[in-house]
């Protein structure tokens, strides 16, 4: 390579072990200013979202055994878009220097003449021991550590590892990459000395949802991973610390841990409520049975928008709904001010924390978040009588609240913002998980998500599987009755976030 044709300068960025907020905040940084992304297959894809919408997003799966996307393709591709972008990261799971051939990367950048830097991730092992409640290192028990490659073996005609030293070392082995090849491990490490009665213990899919942990001894361990099932991605920790404590396994006392909650919102919606229900460590299954369709381009919106400040009151009863207000204010050049003296009330805490984003402080939030109480306590707080007051709100919303407070005969002017409509989604995964019994819940957030989730999925299928409904308030409820199903769960907050507590008390009996 030429020196001129030198322009981009690489990252070698670790994506740390799994789950996607272990990534260090210099790596984030890097990934949401690069013009090129190169990832590795055990990346989670939902760092990728970080990445700016026009960066080049490149996967570098390799199969087992190696042969495909060749580390020789990768290097070239390397040198490509170097010449091709500033800013190239070069996303690899857990730390780059960790048996992830990013020496290789990094000697390879450095002989081409291109600039590069190295950021530290979260190797897999030391995740593992957090999450696993196996600490590697402890005073009493090991006071030395050694990462091995478990892949190495394979086919060598000379092993680079020391079988004899390792089968006497007297702290924590960790193997990578060692699945495959366990048996001939294990029979390395017996057959020049370790006692088969040593600890040892298997971390798969360490830091995620789907982690899982099987504690035996060098003798059993093998067997006990294939009974159970256990495989790759995998950590095999070897020594007595391997035993674990059970004062350290905090992950498996989180109530939502490896708990599957199928989630029902728009695609905008599910992302949000995803992320919750991942930062407890359960697995979400994201559904989006609706898709939003903002109605604001309407010319009785725009009109609306124009005469707000004449409104004594302005009610929002979703944050959707404060979103996309706001969303065409942006556009229009305007901002809060619009609202001129009109008082809003929010139908409760999501809608009002949204208008907050937006500078406003609601006038009136009601203690029960249903348009019912809205409108019941704002017609006790207010003087509404002869008052204009302005729904912005969905389409699809009941006719409830308007009715309440034009019979207290306030001048109510209902302008939709948006609406929902029916999107049909891939129910493959979902399908397979609800008849293998492995969908713990279905959270169900509008009336009208029940409607397009049930046009898609049999009643009959879900009432047949052991998956529990939770409904976010008495119209939804009332709507999974009507189509002949058991809500398990409504919580007293009507909000997503009252919804997911409710469930995570349940699952912390
Ligand atoms: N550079 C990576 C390791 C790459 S080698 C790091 O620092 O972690 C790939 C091996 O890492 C896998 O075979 C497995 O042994 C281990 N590994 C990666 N992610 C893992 C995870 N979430 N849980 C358990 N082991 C994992």
């Amino acid at each position: 390579m030429k020196a001129e044709n030198k322009k981009g300068k690489v990252y070698l960025v670790g994506a740390g072990p799994g789950k996607s907020d272990l990534i260090t905040l210099r790596g984030l940084e890097l990934l949401k200013q690069a013009d090129c992304v190169i990832y590795d297959k055990l990346v989670n894809l939902a760092l990728l979202r970080y990445a700016k919408a026009n960066a080049e997003l490149i996967a570098t799966p390799k199969r087992t055994g190696g042969e495909s996307f060749t580390q020789q393709q990768i290097n070239k591709l390397l040198i490509e878009k170097a010449s091709e972008h500033n800013t190239i990261v070069r996303l690899k799971g857990g730390d780059p220097y960790i048996f992830g051939r990013g020496t290789e990367e990094a000697k390879w950048l450095a002989d081409n003449g291109i600039d590069f830097e190295v950021v530290p991730g979260v190797t897999a092992a030391i995740a593992a021991s957090a999450y696993a409640g196996i600490a590697i290192t402890d005073r009493d028990f090991s006071s030395q550590v050694a990462f091995i490659t478990g892949h190495e073996a394979q086919g060598k005609q000379q092993s680079s590892i020391d079988w004899g030293n390792l089968s006497h070392f007297s702290g924590t082995l960790c193997f990578y990459m060692a699945m495959e090849n366990f048996d001939f491990i294990i029979e390395q490490l017996t057959s020049k000395g370790m006692s088969p009665d040593t600890p040892a213990a298997v971390i798969a899919d360490a830091t995620l949802a789907t982690q899982r942990t099987v504690k035996a001894t060098l003798a059993t361990i093998a067997n006990v991973c294939k009974s159970e099932n256990i495989g790759p991605p995998a950590i095999i920790v070897i020594g007595a610390t391997a035993k674990g404590d059970s004062r350290l396994e905090w992950l498996t006392k989180q109530p939502l841990f490896s708990k599957t909650i199928v989630i029902t919102r728009d695609a905008e919606g599910n992302a949000e409520l995803a992320d919750k229900i991942v930062d407890k460590m359960g697995l979400a299954i994201e559904l989006p049975v609706t898709k939003l369709k903002p109605l604001t381009d309407s010319t009785a919106f725009l009109k609306t928008l124009s005469e707000i400040k004449s409104y004594d009151w302005v009610i929002f009863t979703s944050a959707t709904g404060v979103e996309q207000v706001f969303d065409v204010l942006s556009k229009l050049n305007k901002d809060a001010r619009v609202f001129g003296s009109a008082k809003i009330a929010a139908i409760g805490t999501a809608t009002a924390s949204k208008l907050a984003k937006f500078g406003i402080r609601a006038d009136f939030v009601p203690t029960t978040f249903t348009s019912r109480i809205l409108a019941k306590e704002l017609i006790e707080t207010a003087q509404l009588r002869g008052r204009k007051v302005l729904l912005l709100r969905s389409k699809l919303a009941s006719d409830e609240l308007p009715d309440m407070l034009a019979k207290a005969r306030a001048v109510v002017e209902n302008v939709p913002v948006y609406t929902q409509e029916k999107n049909l989604c891939d129910l493959k995964q979902f399908s397979e998980m609800l008849a293998q019994k492995r969908v713990d819940w279905i959270v169900f957030a509008s009336p009208f998500s029940a409607t397009c989730f049930f046009e898609q999925v049999p009643v009959e299928f879900v009432k047949s599987s052991n998956a529990k409904i939770a409904s976010i308030g008495p119209v939804t409820t009332k709507q999974l009755a009507e189509l002949g199903l058991q809500v398990s769960l409504e919580p007293a907050e009507h909000t997503i976030n009252g919804l997911l507590s409710s469930i995570e008390q349940i699952e912390a009996r």
